[in-house]
């Protein structure tokens, strides 16, 4: 075993982190490819939301989202916790600013979960740092197919999704990548695609200047 090369290095170089958007409409399977990203990929860390929404069966709060009551949150609204937050169909959801900015300086990347509301606010927040994924299903009639699947939601419920599905998908352009779920493992390999593409930019790899300053020999 000798001494890792020159190579290996060049591997571990220091980069900044970024914060990686995927929204869709509720049914395009943007949690199931979060949670395949998030099972597959250690660099990448959940950016859990505050939301004023009762937990589903099987949600924990603190892993799926900070669960708050509403005046828990115009406290954290007050304090200025907040990097972004939103009213998503009856309740408010937002992301704590938490120790977000320090991490992704020690190249720690963020996923979000979060609508094209939040998407906006991030982008005037911190442009240089943010890479959008807009998920769009193959079509509506599988996207309702979809919501009816889950059996958690009511048919009232599941009618308000959908008008809201077709509000959201109007605001596909605003995004950087957009990906078709057709069949899920092919659009998780397009996403990590875009995610391994987006870490490799010249602007985040932090650490290229002293390791080429050392490979022109200082
Ligand atoms: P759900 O209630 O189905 O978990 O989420 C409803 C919607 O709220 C989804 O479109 C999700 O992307 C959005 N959402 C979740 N967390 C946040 C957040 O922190 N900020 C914003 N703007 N939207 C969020």
């Amino acid at each position: 075993m000798g001494e890792p090369t020159k190579h290996s290095q060049s591997d571990k170089l220091h980069r900044r982190g970024l914060l990686f958007i995927l929204s869709s409409p509720s049914g395009a399977g943007k949690t199931t490819l979060s949670h395949m990203l998030l099972k597959q990929d250690s660099d990448i860390t959940l950016s859990v939301s505050a939301t004023t929404r009762p937990p589903r069966p099987g949600e924990v709060d603190g892993v799926d989202y900070h669960f708050v009551s509403d005046a828990q949150f115009d406290a954290m609204v007050a304090e200025d916790e907040f990097y972004e937050w939103a009213h998503v169909f009856d309740h408010r959801y937002g992301t704590p600013k938490g120790a977000i900015r320090a991490a992704l300086k020690e190249g720690q990347d963020f996923l979000f979960d979060i609508d094209w509301q939040g998407t906006q606010q991030l982008y005037q927040k911190d442009q240089q740092d943010v890479v959008s994924v807009f998920i769009l299903p193959p079509s509506l009639d599988e996207l309702r197919r979809r919501l009816e699947s889950r059996a958690q939601d009511s048919n009232a419920v599941i009618d308000d999704r959908m008008d809201r599905a077709r509000a959201e998908i109007s605001h596909w352009a605003e995004y950087d990548y957009v990906v078709i779920n057709d069949n899920v493992d092919e659009c998780f390999d397009r996403v990590r695609e875009v995610l391994d593409a987006e870490r490799m930019r010249r602007t985040r790899q932090t650490g290229l200047i002293p390791f080429v300053r050392e490979l022109m020999g200082g």
